[in-house]
């Protein structure tokens, strides 16, 4: 996890041939220096997965688009929109929303978040092969509202699972910063998850196969790590750990 919340988010998966980002929400200049504080160089990388056109995820694109050692994925809608945004072209790989392909040694699956952006995804990547105790599956799911049973299922089937946990429900009533419409936003069908909705998911389902979970976009002022802790303790004993990722 390069980094996740509100002002920008990027996981990075290294796998035995490929080097990917998920989303490109941090500057080109930030992401390469992320990138380098993990030994990796730009010219390094593969493929960048966009989830949707919120700039939080794609802020990076304007520059990264001229890595030609990058190719771009995102589904249709999604490509389209961005180009009108940005007013030029990138070199997009384009699927629609559902689609199962490869990337070199990379099965990736794509489903849909309810978020309000044009066509909200979240991502499953695989890598075959059998050595103990890697990790071999993600599931990538920030930005949704709430998680509908395919994304259930989804979340469930994975090794490791990144899943928002953007917001404490009394730290955001408290907010001083965001007026009412946006809170309704945040709160709403197609807004952002909640602590208590993520944290319960992972409760209901901890005798699944997660060696990891990591708990995404988490809002620098409607949350609080002490407060995800003690969400975190009500889960009791489990056989993976429970991260929380940095903004
Ligand atoms: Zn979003
Ligand atoms: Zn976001």
């Amino acid at each position: 996890m390069l980094g996740s919340g509100s002002s920008g988010n990027c996981g990075l998966v290294i796998t035995k041939s490929s080097t990917v980002l998920i989303d490109a929400g941090f500057s080109c200049k930030r992401t390469k220096e992320m990138l380098g504080a993990r030994g990796i160089s730009l010219e390094a990388v593969d493929a960048v997965f966009i989830t949707h056109e919120h700039h939080d995820h794609i802020q990076g694109l304007r520059v990264l688009r001229k890595y030609e050692n990058i190719t771009f994925f995102a589904n249709k809608n999604t490509a389209a929109i961005l180009e009108k945004k940005f007013g030029f072209e990138i070199n997009w790989q384009v699927f629609e929303t559902g689609d199962i392909f490869t990337f070199k040694d990379l099965r990736v699956t794509s489903f849909s978040v309810p978020h309000d952006a044009i066509d909200p995804i979240g991502y499953v990547f695989s890598v075959d092969g059998n050595v103990e105790g890697t990790i071999k599956s993600l599931a990538w799911m920030t930005d949704l509202g709430y998680i509908p049973s395919h994304a259930a299922e989804y979340a469930c089937s994975v090794d490791l699972l990144v899943i928002e946990s953007n917001y404490d429900n009394k730290l955001l009533a408290m907010d001083r910063k965001r007026p009412p419409y946006v809170k309704e936003r945040i709160r709403g069908m197609c807004g952002h998850l909640a602590n208590e909705e993520a944290i319960n998911f992972i409760k209901k389902n901890k005798s699944g196969q997660w060696k990891k979970v990591i708990l995404a976009h988490v809002s620098v002022d409607c949350n609080s790590e002490y407060v995800i802790r003690k969400l975190l303790e009500e889960i009791g004993e489990t056989s993976f750990s429970v991260d929380i990722a940095r903004p």
